[in-house]
């Protein structure tokens, strides 16, 4: 029999009417005839009893240090939770099923506690499972070490156990089922004219996804473009077809347009811009090799990197100014470092050759008077810094000027 594996986040089983939702969903490919492992997040965000965030704010109450191991264990029980939660609401639709913690499920990880790589999958418990004609609903996010210690994935990590276990499991489809309709042409949030896109290729969505578009994390777009699985993104509560991610080939009738030079905006907001400037070359004194390995040191990761004889320029996260200061003061090096920036970018495996990309890019920027502070490129993306206070405007006009509603 296929299998199919169905990814629910935290904003589709937050509330029982919502649970209710993923049950029909689940019970629709039962109907078809698939065998179903269901990976499900922890239910809610900070403030409600369950979310990881709420018990975090727990622990560190009492003392604000937490080790990560023992960050980790308490980080694994919100999804834990959610299993039972589903296994329940489940039983009460009439579906049998099984609730399995990482580890049980056979998600073998590196021993780097908070962010740990999946080393490999033992998936002879779920496929027990399975034979026996009951859903596995998994606890995403999270697996064991070789010795038993209960590890997390890091941030997006459900995304990352429901990819890993397609793969692991040779399923059909990888479904990662959200609130929006699929993979849209920018945040809908923030872009109400955003629509749905049909289908896009898996590095599309690997470079939306690392460009911010946070409906998917990019780690499990890699894993399943690896394991050659297709994936969809789709929405909980509609019936719609939503977004099917591909390697660009033809499926059916569904083709990736020809002349699509622009897939989708992505942004990242508060970010800070970095310039050194130095009166000597910076390549003869070794500043350049010092920069880059003292802010790797200090675990700043930086992006948007140019470097010239004179000037080194590059954007942090804005919450690392501080830090990048000190680093920097420590130098001896003249620097510069200003906040409340966004980056905006635009993606497309179709811009790749096409002359006249970027003059588009600035002339619908222009239009509103958005003013670029720092730019970069690659095949499949352009990407501009413009000020934070413009960044929603600066989406709206890119989205018209690549006429993407
Ligand atoms: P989940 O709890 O299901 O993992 P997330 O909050 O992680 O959900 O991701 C879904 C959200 O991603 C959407 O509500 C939407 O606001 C946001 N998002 C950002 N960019 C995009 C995009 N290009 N397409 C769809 N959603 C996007
Ligand atoms: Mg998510």
């Amino acid at each position: 029999m296929p299998i199919i594996v169905q990814k629910f986040g935290g904003t589709s089983v937050a509330t029982q009417e919502k649970r209710d939702q993923v049950a029909k969903k689940v019970k629709n490919v039962l109907d078809q005839g698939y065998q179903v492992v269901v990976v499900v997040s922890a239910m809610g965000r900070l403030g409600e009893p369950y979310a990881t965030d709420t018990l975090i704010k727990l622990a560190r109450g009492i003392v604000n240090q937490i080790g990560p191991r023992e960050l980790d264990l308490l980080m694994s029980c919100g999804e834990i939770i959610s299993t039972v939660i589903m296994v329940q609401t489940l039983e009460k639709h009439g579906i049998k099923a099984t609730a399995f913690t990482g580890g049980q499920a056979g998600i073998i990880t590196e021993h780097d506690f908070n962010n740990a790589r999946i080393k490999e999958i033992k998936p002879t418990a779920i496929l027990k499972c399975l034979e026996e004609g009951r859903v596995a609903v998994v606890a995403g996010f999270q697996g064991v070490t070789a010795d038993g210690e209960i590890t997390t994935l890091g941030r997006g990590g459900s995304d990352t156990t429901g990819a890993a276990l397609g793969v692991a499991l040779k399923a059909e489809v990888v479904e990662i089922y959200t609130d929006v309709d699929g993979v849209m042409t920018a945040d809908p949030r923030l872009v109400p004219q955003a629509k749905p896109l049909e289908v896009m290729t898996y590095q599309e969505l690997c470079e939306m996804a690392h460009l911010g578009a946070k409906v998917v994390h990019p780690r499990a777009v890699e894993i399943a473009m690896e394991g050659r699985i297709p994936l969809k993104i789709k929405s909980t509560f509609s019936d719609g077809e939503g977004t099917l991610i591909t390697d660009g080939t033809p499926i059916g009738k569904i083709e990736i347009r020809k002349d699509r030079v622009v897939t989708g905006i992505a942004h990242l907001a508060e970010m800070a811009l970095v310039k050194i400037h130095s009166e000597t070359d910076m390549n003869e004194s070794g500043k350049v090799l010092q920069v880059f390995e003292e802010m790797a040191a200090a675990k700043i990761s930086v992006d948007m990197i140019q470097v010239a004889p004179f000037q080194i320029s590059f954007i942090i996260t804005q919450q690392l100014a501080d830090k990048a200061t000190t680093v920097l003061k420590n130098l001896k090096l003249q620097a510069e470092i200003e906040t409340g920036f966004a980056k905006v970018a635009i993606v497309g495996s179709g811009m790749r050759g096409v002359p006249g990309v970027m003059a588009k890019m600035v002339r619908g920027l222009r239009r509103l008077n958005i003013s670029i502070y720092h730019s970069t490129d690659s095949h499949t993306n352009i990407s501009c810094l413009v000020k934070q206070t413009e960044m929603v405007k600066a989406l709206q006009a890119l989205h018209e000027e690549f006429e993407l509603a």
